[in-house]
Parts: structure tokens; sequence; C-alpha cells
């Protein structure tokens, strides 16, 4: 009889390139206003530092995004060096993919795909009658993706949607998703660590919008950046594990490892 293989066997399988066996951290980054903010000296230099250090330094986006969005945008800043991520979380957590084909994980994505049947079709409807929400131009898969005015927007009418076993996510006062109930950036953060087998003493998240609060509200070392939005920043005192960060975007992620103890990973190059 074969051996059952495990979760991160099953994962590595479903992935094109072999992931660092045991990497010295794990930095997950959203990426607009976090890995894509901050000067271009400091991007430049970060983009380096991760393409140079892809044995030791696991690396994952963890954005609101769609696949096909970050392939556009891989091909945007290839310019300021930014290389592929070996793991994305995109779709604010509902969906998995490898960093390097961008294709979806079935693994990761499966189980959200099951919790989502249905929900579209029973929402849309009832989504399309809210004033001050307009859909957004994207292919989101299992969420819902809009643009909210929110001078316009009732939020006891988001509560109403939330009834249908699903969660509202405002972020940036700009973007609503609609998403299958519990399933975010935290969440599918933790499924995929526990997959991976990973230590959380070697996890860095960071981000600087409300979608990101789920994972700093997963309680591994965050980093929230200089220049995160107000709302986010209200939420700080209830995160004992962010720190945050001075320096806006990438300047703010490196301020972040040096804090959380991983300076050294620098060497010479900070
Ligand atoms: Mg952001």
């Amino acid at each position: 009889m074969p051996l059952e293989r495990s979760p991160r066997e099953l994962l590595q399988g479903q992935l094109a390139a072999t992931l660092p066996h045991a990497p010295d951290l794990v930095l997950v980054t959203d990426l607009d206003g976090t890995l894509l903010g901050g000067s271009d000296p400091w991007r430049r230099r970060l983009y380096g530092w991760l393409q140079a250090e892809r044995q030791r330094v696991l690396h994952v986006f963890c954005t609101g995004r769609d696949l096909a969005s970050v392939a556009r945008l891989l091909r945007e800043e290839r310019e300021l060096g930014l290389g592929s991520p070996h793991l994305v979380i995109g779709d604010v957590g509902s969906t998995v993919a490898c960093g390097h084909t961008l294709e979806p994980l079935p693994l990761a994505t499966d189980p959200i795909e099951a919790r989502w049947a249905g929900l579209p079709e029973r929402l849309l409807p009832l989504l399309a009658r809210i004033p001050g929400i307009a859909a957004q131009p994207v292919t989101a898969q299992r969420r819902l993706a809009y643009l909210i005015d929110p001078a316009e927007l009732d939020h006891d009418q988001l509560a109403e949607i939330e009834a249908h076993g699903v969660d509202c996510l405002v972020s940036d006062n700009r973007y609503l998703d609609v998403l299958p109930a519990g399933v975010n950036k935290g969440s599918t953060l933790l499924d995929l660590l526990d997959w991976l087998e990973v230590d959380h003493a070697r996890v860095v998240t960071a981000g600087d919008t409300l979608n990101d609060l789920a994972m700093f509200e997963t309680g591994l070392q965050s980093v929230m950046v200089g220049n995160a939005e107000a709302a986010l920043l209200a939420a700080l005192p209830r995160l004992p594990r962010t720190y945050r960060a001075r320096g806006h975007g990438c300047e703010g992620i490196v301020e972040g490892l040096h804090h959380f103890g991983f300076g050294h990973l620098f060497e010479a190059v900070f």
C-alpha cells in the first residue's frame, strides 16, 4: 500500500517549482501600498534581495488582486526588479496559486469553491439593488468585487447580505469584497502555513489596508507599513504582534523585519 501523502507533499505536487525546504523566513506581503509602496530605490533593493534569497526566504503575495491582475503587475514591475513569489494568495484569500505559473492550487481552492457554490446566483440580484456600489471589472474567483461610494452606501444593507453566509469586507474606503463567510487573507494564510508545516516564529506579514487586518489578527508577527489607512491604524492597540513601521511600503517592510530580528538575513544589502 502506498503511504498517504502529506498536505505539504500534495501542495508541492501541484506547484511548478520546488519550495525552499526549510526557509529562514516566510515573508507574506500585501501588494498595493505595501510591496508596491515606498520609493523606487527601496523597492529595487527589496525586490533584488527577494530574488537573491529565494532559497532562504519563502515569499507569498497576499493580495486583493485577481490572478490576471497579478500577472499584469509582474510584467509591469519587472523593470524595478520585482520577480515572481513562491506562492500567491489572491482574491482577498479566496484563491491560492503557484507563484511561478499563477495556476490555482486545487488543494487550497477546492474547499473554498465548495463553500461559495450557489452564493453568487443568490446574491448578485440582491447586491444589484444596493445604492453606492458598482461591480469591479475583474475576473474575481470565489468572491464578488465592487467599488463603493462611501457617501451613498448604507452599511446596514451589507449586514443583510452577510446573513446569507458571506462576509462583506470594505477596504481602503473604496473596495467591497463579498467572500464566503470566514474566508479572508488570514484564514487562507493559516491553512497554507499548516500545509507547509511552517514554524510561525519564522513568518512575518505586511499590509496597509483593512483587508490586511485578518492577517494581523492571526497573531503572526506583522508589519503595518507607515502609509497604512486610518481605519487599520485604529485597530493597532488590539494587535499586540503587529509592529507599526515609520517607513512606507518596502522601507516599512524592511524596518519591520529588523524589528522582528531578521536583520541578519540582509547582511550588507540594507
Ligand atoms: Mg494594500
